[in-house]
């Protein structure tokens, strides 16, 4: 038992559930694909996305002279063994699917951390591994976008999103498991945060400060652009102060599903995090965008009961609260104990990353060091997601080191 669910009996019971259909194309929305894979051998993975794309009957999507568009996790250059990005061998096993299902307009793309420009690109592209993609599928460099208008109903009028997802007719979203210090987990839905161009992100950090409007925010973004199918890479994942500076973790799975939402709820599951402690996926049940009693789980990976994932340290002190408690304390005490960045000067390069991402503009470099100031921040830590040197930690604003 860990904060009040035993995984074992919750996936249990979303297997041989009837599922729910979609309307649009008669497929089932709502089966998750989990699929043990051990590593990140070329066969294993081809292997691996093969039963899961089976599972999900993709194929009869698919059409000659159609334009995909598949979306890795490339938040900022880091190596593939660093478990920040998503491995480019399983960008590879989707784009030799495809190519073996005679799909050849195949286009890798996403819009990582700070500016989003060329060289930007070619350098995550380089330290990710993608440039080994080459052959098999085009690496996206048009940094344009468009205004694409959200769905009646949604807060949001139109989101801004990069032209390769935009002008796509098939969007493959393969998102990288991870802990995040301001979301707590980071999967599918929160991976089509990468289809807004470069440094307008920080601006929709500064838009919805407040944690469930930036989550209402991220389940009107995939609700608009809609990937059609999702994989989740969770052979290595990331626990702690991810999505750039936590720990590797072993996982041993991925997840497929063409319901972004049920597949992010299977996948905090496995982590040991309580869906209903991550706002965004808690909003998406009071919402009905999917109902956990209609998940079906499919494949031969799913029946494990893992030892919880390291919370970021931004969540650790609720994190261990009994649900009742947690309303009524993080409201009381979110004033005097807000999380805060805080910089460990000696390990700062300088390299003004951070203030190029802080939503309010209020981080400056001085003297060849970041100044992070308390007053008017928003406890985004897009600071402490970008930063190449961890110089970024989290302490709450009474001094206690987190
Ligand atoms: S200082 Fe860091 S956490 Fe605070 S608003 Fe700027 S980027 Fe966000
Ligand atoms: S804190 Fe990190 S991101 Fe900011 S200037 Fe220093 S090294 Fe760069």
């Amino acid at each position: 038992m860990f904060y009040g669910i035993r995984l074992d009996m919750y996936l249990k019971a979303c297997y041989n559930q009837p599922a729910k259909p979609n309307f649009e194309t008669g497929h089932n929305m709502s089966i998750v694909s989990v699929r043990k894979t051990e590593d990140y051998g070329q066969d294993t993975l081809d292997r691996a996305v093969a039963k899961h794309f089976d599972a999900l009957k993709i194929a009869d999507d698919l059409r000659p002279g159609m334009k995909v568009t598949v979306k890795p996790n490339l938040l900022t250059a880091r190596r593939p063994n660093q478990a920040v990005t998503t491995h480019p061998n399983l960008i590879l096993a989707v784009a030799k699917w495809l190519r073996e299902r005679g799909v050849d307009d195949i286009t890798v793309a996403d819009s990582p951390a700070g500016p989003y420009h060329a060289a930007n690109l070619r350098t995550v592209y380089g330290v990710s591994g993608m440039n080994a993609l080459e052959g098999a599928a085009k690496l996206n460099y048009d940094t344009g976008w468009k205004e694409i208008t959200c769905p009646e109903g949604f807060r949001n009028r139109s989101f801004n999103i990069i032209n390769p997802i935009a002008d796509a007719d098939y969007i493959i979203n393969v998102a990288k498991l991870k802990t995040h210090s301001m979301t707590t987990m980071s999967g599918g839905i929160k991976n089509m945060f990468g289809s807004i161009p470069g440094l307008q992100k920080p601006e929709m950090h500064y838009k919805y400060p407040k944690q469930e409007d930036f989550a209402n925010m991220l389940l009107e973004l995939a609700g608009t652009v809609r990937p059609n199918v999702t994989v989740i890479d969770a052979v290595e994942a990331m626990e702690g102060n991810g999505p750039n500076s936590g720990d590797r973790r072993f996982m041993g799975f991925t997840l497929a599903s063409r319901d972004v939402f049920a597949q992010d709820y299977i996948a905090a599951g496995m982590m040991g995090i309580e869906p209903k402690t991550v706002p965004m996926l808690e909003l998406a049940v009071a919402k009905g965008l999917f109902s956990p009693s209609d998940i079906t789980v499919t494949g031969d990976g799913a029946q494990t009961n893992p030892k919880p994932f390291k919370l970021p340290d931004s969540k650790k002190f609720l994190g261990f609260l009994p649900n009742f408690m947690r309303g009524p304390v993080s409201k009381g005490a979110a004033l005097i104990l807000k999380p805060l960045p805080h910089l460990t000067e000696a390990k700062c390069i300088g390299c003004g990353k951070c203030a190029e991402s802080c939503p309010p503009h209020l981080i400056k470099i001085a003297g060849g060091k970041a100044r992070i100031p308390q007053k008017g921040c928003i406890s985004c830590f897009c600071c402490q997601e970008v930063c190449p040197a961890h110089a970024i930690e989290v302490r709450r604003r009474l001094g206690k080191t987190l």
